[in-house]
Formats: structure tokens, C-alpha cells, sequence
């Protein structure tokens, strides 16, 4: 299925390097791949999340840039998730939905990267080191927001993005504020394209915002929201802060491993290939002893770098985002709901404020200091990952190798 696109999308990315692959996200809309991975609360498909990484291995192994296509998309809508802002994951999940419907893909981005910093901002403890510039003021009935984001993947397909940025620069990592800024919001305009190594068809976009304003009713947590949590859990702001931002990274960086096997398994499967129809010295490639070596060693690799994936996933399940979608009762309660009947109480009930501060009560305040030390660690475990895979991030330039 992936194989004749990634060919046909190849040709044109080479033909002309700002086209964008409009034809092939409506068709994966159509195909309902950005509402699979959303609760059947939010009018999603709700298919479990670790059965993603699954899938985008799979596609991955044949197309990076295709599994990107799909599985960003999961990025911003983590990230919307991960403030617990019941009434906005409602507002913009209905509006994926609707978007399939009406064969018209909404897509959601995280812009969290700017110029001055990449690694800064994925931790509240380098943020105040970092030279941070996206700032949201305060002003009646929302924010103003200024400042440019980059290297944001889908960035140019999305409708919604979910920007990241701070309403004091001088400490960032006290004042976070997370917007949901729709594609046409006067203020805001995308600017370049990245001219990227690989993975073409999923844009790396820069963002910017001149005096963007965003209303209230698009803010997903801001310190006024914050203030609230920090009386509720006895957490410091920049603690509840990073428990939203390790939310986001921990359900989303199992999706990147399974990205980073893709390729690894892509890697090998052509290597495979190659020795099974090459004659060397006389005999077919494969029967030489030091190929062998070397294609159990690529698979060893591939093997290694699924269970890392996996083992996040187990994580998330015991202490992340998908813990209570897993639990039994509510398994079972939304697999058996029919969706009519669900439809009927849960928008009105969602868009409640007391859902928001139970959501955050239970998935906030109700994570222990154990399980927030625990997620920490597998976050490492995923990096660690990353290079297993040959993933490497080097100044916003990702570049990978096949493994030795
Ligand atoms: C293909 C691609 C897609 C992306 N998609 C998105 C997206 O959708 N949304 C988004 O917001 N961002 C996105 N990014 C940005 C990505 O998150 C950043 O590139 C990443 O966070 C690293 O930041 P940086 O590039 O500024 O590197 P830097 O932070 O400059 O890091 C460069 C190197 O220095 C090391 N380093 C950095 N700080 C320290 C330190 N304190 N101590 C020791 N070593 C350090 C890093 O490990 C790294 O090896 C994307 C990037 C790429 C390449």
C-alpha cells in the first residue's frame, strides 16, 4: 500500500521541493488514520495507543516519511491531551472527526522548537538557560502571541497547532503557556520550508506570530491554570509543568522508537534482499559466513530497539496517559458503549469545567513523585534508544544510518 506512493511522492519532492503532499494526507484521512488512535470519547476510533507503534514500525520499514505523515500528527494531539483541558481535547478532536467526515484532514502539530532552543525546552530545569523568544502576553480575553517556531513536522498540513510559549521570558520555565492556534488566526503565517536530508513528504515548518492573538477559550493551560494545580498537589509550577511536558514525551517518543525500528527493519530487509541475489567468490553472498554476522547483527539491533518501545509502552500503561484508559472497566466500557449512546452525554458533560479539574485531579495530582521519577527514567531509556537506532539529532538535523 505504502510502496507506490513513497515512489510516486519521491519523483514529485525531487521535481519540486515546496510541493506538499495534500493528495496522500486526504487519502490517509479517508482511510480514518487520525482519528484511529483518539478515544471513542472524543468521537475517535479508539484504538489503543501502544497498538500504533505497530503500525508506524510497519510503515516506517517501507517509508519513514509516510509514518511521520501519520504519526506527528499523534504528537499534537498528545500534547493537547497531556494539559488534561477537557473541554479544548473535546473542541478539537470532534473537529478530526468531522475532518474525516467531510473528506477534509484536520491535522494537529506541536510547536514547541524555536530558534534558539531545541533541547532547552523538552526540560523545565534548562528552560531558564535557554534563549527562549516565544512569548504570550496576557491581555484581556486571552494572549498575545509573538515569536517563531521551527522545525515544526506537518506544520504546513496542520489546522491546529499547539504552540508553546511563555509569558515571562525571563522565567520561562515558571510561566509556560500552551495555545491551540488555528491555521488562519490573523498573526499568525508560516514561513520556510525546510530543505530536509530525508523524510521530504512530512514538512518541517517554521511558524511565526506577530501579534497573534489568541482568545481565552484556546488556552490549554496557562499559569492562571497552573496556579490552581499548584494549590491542589503541592507541586511547584515548573514541577506540574513537567509532568505535562514527560506526559507528552513519554506517549509520544514510543512512537519515534517505532519510527527509529522502521527503518532499522527497512535497513535490513534490503540488506536481506541484496545478499539473497548477489553471487560473490562464486557462491550466493547469504552462504558467506561474515554477511551472516553481519545481518544477525542488524537484526539483533532491530529486535533490541522493538522491546525498547515496547517496555515505554508497558510504562505508559502503568503510569502514563493510557493508565486509566487501560483499566478493565473502562476498556471494556468504552469498547462495548455504542457510540450513539456515548454521543449523547459526552460532549455536554465534557465540555464542563469540573471534567477538566477531575482529569487533572486523577492524571495530575493523583501521579505519585515514584511514578514521576519513573516516567523520567524512561524517557532516558527512549534517547538511549534513539541511538541504539542510529537516530541521531545534531542541531536540528536528524541523521540516520543503517546499524553496523
Ligand atoms: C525531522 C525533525 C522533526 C522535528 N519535528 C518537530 C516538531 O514537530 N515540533 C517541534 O517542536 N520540534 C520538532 N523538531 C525539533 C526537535 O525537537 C529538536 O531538533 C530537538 O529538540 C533538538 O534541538 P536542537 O535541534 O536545537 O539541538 P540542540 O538542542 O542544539 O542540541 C544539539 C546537540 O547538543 C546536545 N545538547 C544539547 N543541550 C545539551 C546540554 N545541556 N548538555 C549536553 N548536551 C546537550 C544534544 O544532545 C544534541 O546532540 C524536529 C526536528 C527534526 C530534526
Amino acid at each position: 500500500m505504502v510502496r507506490p506512493h513513497a515512489l510516486n511522492l519521491d519523483r514529485r519532492m525531487h521535481e519540486n521541493p515546496d510541493y506538499l503532499p495534500w493528495d496522500l494526507v486526504e487519502k490517509i484521512n479517508d482511510w480514518g488514520l487520525y482519528t484511529m488512535w483518539i478515544p471513542k470519547i472524543f468521537r475517535g476510533q479508539g484504538y489503543n495507543m501502544p497498538s500504533m507503534c505497530y503500525f508506524v514500525e510497519e510503515i516506517a520499514s517501507v517509508r519513514l516519511a509516510i509514518a511521520n505523515l501519520i504519526g506527528v500528527h499523534y504528537l499534537g494531539v498528545r500534547t493537547l491531551t497531556s494539559t488534561w483541558n477537557m473541554r479544548l481535547i473535546n473542541h478539537i478532536c470532534r473537529e478530526i472527526q468531522l475532518g474525516e467526515k467531510n473528506h477534509t484532514p484536520c491535522l494537529v502539530s506541536l510547536a514547541i522548537t524555536e530558534p534558539g532552543a531545541g533541547t532547552d525546552v523538552e526540560e523545565t530545569d534548562l528552560l531558564d538557560k535557554g534563549n527562549i523568544t516565544c512569548h504570550a502576553e496576557k491581555v484581556p480575553g486571552g494572549y498575545k502571541l509573538n515569536g517563531t517556531k521551527i522545525f515544526i513536522s506537518n506544520g504546513h498540513l496542520s489546522t491546529w497547532h499547539m504552540v508553546i510559549a511563555y509569558s515571562d521570558l525571563e522565567k520561562p520555565a515558571d510561566k509556560i503557556v500552551v495555545l491551540a492556534v488555528k491555521t488562519g488566526t490573523p498573526g499568525f503565517a508560516f514561513g520556510r520550508k525546510e530543505r530536509k536530508m530525508g523524510q521530504k513528504a512530512c514538512p518541517a515548518s517554521e511558524l511565526i506570530f506577530k501579534d497573534c492573538f489568541v482568545a481565552d477559550e484556546f488556552v490549554c493551560l496557562d499559569p492562571e491554570q497552573v496556579a490552581e494545580q499548584v494549590a491542589a498537589s503541592r507541586r511547584s509550577p515548573r514541577e506540574i509543568y513537567m509532568q505535562m511536558i514527560d506526559y507528552v514525551v513519554s506517549a509520544t517518543r514510543a512512537g519515534v522508537g517505532a519510527f527509529a525500528t522502521g527503518a532499522a527493519r527497512g535497513a535490513f530487509e534490503t540488506a536481506l534482499e541484496f545478499v539473497s541475489q548477489t553471487v560473490v567468490a562464486g557462491k550466493p553472498l547469504i552462504n558467506h559466513e561474515w554477511a551472516q554476522c553481519m545481518l544477525a547483527e542488524m537484526y539483533k539491533n532491530v529486535a533490541m530497539s522493538r522491546l525498547t518501545y515496547v517496555e515505554t509502552n508497558y510504562a505508559n500503561g502503568l503510569y502514563g496517559s493510557f493508565r486509566d484508559l487501560q483499566k478493565k472497566p473502562m476498556y471494556y466500557y468504552y469498547r462495548l458503549m455504542p457510540l450513539k449512546w456515548l454521543d449523547k452525554f459526552a460532549p455536554s458533560l465534557l465540555n464542563k469545567p469540573v471534567m477538566t479539574r477531575l482529569a487533572r485531579k486523577t492524571q495530575m495530582d493523583g501521579q505519585t513523585d515514584d511514578e514521576i521519577h519513573r516516567f523520567h527514567r524512561r524517557a532516558g531509556g527512549v534517547s538511549r534508544h534513539r541511538r541504539l537506532c542510529g537516530i541521531q539529532t545534531c542541531g536540528g538535523r536528524a541523521f540516520q544510518h543503517a546499524p553496523a
